[in-house]
């Protein structure tokens, strides 16, 4: 939805400040010092929208996009995205012809990755743009550095022939959001090594990355040539626990609204939601929220899950439904069927956050963010 599309008659909807991506980005680069910035916009932006965060990634000084999912990274190709793209998902037998088509850049982590990158590429005629990835001991992606001795090699063959073009080599953090823990150490140790095992290879990488948003904001050692963020982009913090958003000079780019559809008085003693796992205390006054699990709010929130309505703060009231829940406004409150209930807002201004809801069922933001479902439209803010 444009900005100015009025929310009159919705249930609900989620804001996405598109100035707030440009400005975390822009905030992102300067950290980063001379390497660039890879905004990471997998999981549909992490929940803000591919198409529109990508266009203010670029707006913040982004020089490339990083899409986790093959069919994702096709999808904004076909969005008419047409910045540089890094996609690392991809199965065997995957459509990587089109992929070489779209100039979308690809990952290798295994030997099968790069045959195929190169069948694909023999076929349309053009270079491949590859990144190696590598495992410098995350134990998830990527190449070991003893298994890699041998793609090293065949990577540089092609590269001769002009099948590929080793633009990159890169590897991700086990423990980047505790910058004091021995892996982050070893694992940059471990970094550097493999980058000179593709130097005596014959192989000379330009884009060499490794630090996620955690590393970008904690740990300048990592930077190498470009920095690879995708949760601070959108504002929210990945070390929480050593600062929010304002502590890192960024700002939240999400903000979820509802609107009470219903209220109405309610006695004391009264259960509330299915099982009814809250009673009510005193006499007071019932709010209904039009959002459930289905929306991507999670049932573990059910008696925990953060809102705030005319400023006040609560939690649901019992179990989390599949389309809505409760809140127990109580008997002073001046809440009508209709005034907005703010689930997710900003840190600055004393509003309920992603972070809250994340504490609050003992995860993390970016899951918050991540799991808002298709149903609650999107509207987007700036980005002109
Ligand atoms: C998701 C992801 C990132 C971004 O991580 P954040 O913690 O959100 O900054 C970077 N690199 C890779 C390989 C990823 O999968």
């Amino acid at each position: 939805m444009p900005s100015d599309a009025p929310t009159d008659g919705l249930s609900a909807w989620a804001d996405i400040d598109l100035d707030a991506i440009r400005d975390n980005v822009a905030r992102l680069g300067e950290l980063a010092g001379d390497a660039d910035v890879m905004a990471v916009i997998k999981g549909d932006a992490y929940g803000h929208g591919l198409v529109p965060v990508a266009g203010a990634a670029l707006a913040g000084g982004a020089t490339y996009l990083g899409i986790a999912q093959l069919g994702e990274a096709m999808a904004a190709r076909v969005a008419g995205v047409t910045a540089p793209i890094l996609t690392w998902l991809f199965p065997p037998g995957a459509d990587l012809v089109s992929a070489v088509r779209a100039d979308l850049t690809l990952s290798a982590g295994a030997p099968w990755a790069l045959a195929e990158i190169a069948a694909a590429a023999r076929a349309t005629g053009q270079t491949a743009r590859v990144h190696l990835k590598v495992d410098t001991g995350l134990g998830r992606g990527g190449a070991w550095r003893d298994d890699l001795a041998g793609m090293l090699v065949d990577a540089a063959r092609l590269e001769a022939e002009g099948v590929l073009d080793v633009e990159g080599i890169f590897s991700h953090f086990v423990y980047a959001d505790a910058p004091d823990h021995p892996t982050v150490r070893a694992q940059q140790e471990t970094f550097g090594a493999i980058l000179e095992d593709a130097e005596r290879a014959g192989l000379h990488p330009r884009i060499r990355h490794l630090a996620n948003s955690a590393a970008t904001l904690t740990n300048p050692s990592a930077r190498f040539d470009m920095v690879r963020p995708g949760v601070s982009i959108y504002g929210l913090s990945p070390v929480p626990d050593i600062g929010g958003p304002p502590h890192f000079g960024l700002r939240e780019a999400m903000r979820v609204v509802a609107r009470l559809i219903n209220v109405k008085d309610c006695p004391a003693g009264q259960g509330v939601s299915y099982g009814h796992q809250y009673t009510t205390k005193g006499d007071t006054r019932l709010g209904l929220v039009p959002l459930g699990y289905a929306d991507g709010i999670p049932r573990h929130a059910s008696g925990v899950g953060p809102m705030q309505v005319h400023g006040r703060r609560y939690t649901v009231a019992g179990r989390v439904c599949m389309d809505q829940m409760v809140l127990d406004l109580g008997a002073d409150s001046p809440a009508v069927a209709g005034d907005e209930v703010v689930l997710i807002g900003r840190e600055a201004d004393g509003e309920p956050t992603a972070q809250d809801w994340a504490a609050a069922i003992d995860t993390i933001n970016y899951e918050i963010v991540t799991r808002l479902g298709p149903r609650v439209p999107r509207r987007y803010l700036g980005g002109q």
